[in-house]
């Protein structure tokens, strides 16, 4: 996968690639990063890549001709995304598609955001994380690039843990313990530590329909569940009416 990212901030994003599993991704070549500064693309001797917006009022907007001038540049674009707030809000499945592609271009904001023609003309996609305004795209620009990136062979050490986490299959994951067996009084729950691989796959198959019911009920409506799963979860409802957990 090949990430080109244009940004006034590469900073950010270059000490973000230089850590963990993105580090790692890079250099067995799994992801490729095409940092552009945007501001290397004004024409302004200050290097200026923002303006006073049209109609008044408050704010500054990241011009057009500097982001048109650095995407022109860029050999291989692929799908075209702008981090914007108004976009589509992020979920696991947007991420599988945009796993799909080979490259990928990101657009990061900042200040009152991009000028119009930007989105109307350049971009393929608008892309939110969420229905909140943080002040750059930068971060959500990271949090796109990471979800996808962990879907790709090998980025991961263990796939396995990839495809049991939440959402992957529409419910949340199962509650994970590790030592010690006991924290403060507090014990593993016992099939755990049993040996007995069918019971504990059943446990945690009991665990994350529950966990989907208590935090998340409404994604329980799009998954269609197997007559075992529907008995496990009733299961997990009767337990947690009668005791509480
Ligand atoms: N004036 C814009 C609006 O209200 O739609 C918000 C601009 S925001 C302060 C600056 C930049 O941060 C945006 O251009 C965008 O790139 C990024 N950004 C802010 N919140 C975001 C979100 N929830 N998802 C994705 N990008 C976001």
């Amino acid at each position: 996968m090949n990430y080109n990212i244009l940004t006034i901030f590469p900073g950010l994003i270059d000490t973000f690639s230089k850590t963990g599993f993105i580090k790692k991704s890079l250099n067995k070549g799994i992801i490729n990063l095409n940092l552009v500064n945007i501001r290397d693309y004004s024409d302004d001797i200050h290097h200026r890549v923002d303006d006073k917006v049209y109609g008044g009022g408050p704010g500054m907007i990241l011009k057009y001709p500097p982001i048109e001038k650095a995407i022109r540049d860029i050999k291989d674009k692929g799908h075209i995304l702008y981090l914007s707030p108004q976009g589509k809000i992020l979920n696991q499945k947007k991420l599988q598609e945009l796993s799909n592609y080979k490259d990928l271009t990101f657009i990061c904001g900042r200040y009152e955001g991009v000028d119009q023609r930007v989105i109307d003309e350049l971009v393929d996609e608008e892309i939110s994380i969420g229905d909140y305004v943080v002040s750059g795209g930068e971060i959500p620009c990271m949090a796109v690039m990471e979800g996808i990136t962990r879907l790709l062979p090998g980025a991961v050490d263990d796939f396995e843990s990839v495809k049991q986490d939440s959402f992957q299959d529409g419910i949340l994951d199962y509650p994970h313990y590790t030592r010690p067996e006991e924290a403060n009084g507090h014990k593993i729950p016992d099939v755990l530590s049993s040996g007995n691989h069918e019971n504990i796959d059943k446990w945690r198959k009991k665990q994350a329909l529950g966990a989907t019911w208590l935090k998340r009920r409404e994604l329980l409506k799009n998954v269609k569940l197997s007559e075992e799963d529907d008995k496990l979860l009733k299961e997990y409802i009767a337990e947690y009416k009668k005791h509480g957990y």
